[in-house]
């Protein structure tokens, strides 16, 4: 059972966009639940290595 979460995808024209690993969402902002299946995210991936993401998860929220 493995947790989803975002993954990052940086776009060179465009505002970055994160997709969710379970539902395949493509969103422009992360959020702590995927509004298209509903799941609590573990956090952002930024391909193709974790990066310490997760603290600044937090700061979306606001
Ligand atoms: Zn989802």
């Amino acid at each position: 059972m493995n947790a989803p979460y975002w993954i990052k995808h940086s776009n060179l024209f465009s505002a970055d966009t994160y997709e969710c690993s379970c539902c395949k969402a493509v969103k422009t902002k992360p959020t702590r639940f995927c509004p298209d299946c509903g799941r609590q995210m573990k956090g952002v991936k930024d391909s193709p290595d974790w990066v310490d993401e997760l603290e600044a998860f937090d700061a979306f929220l606001d």
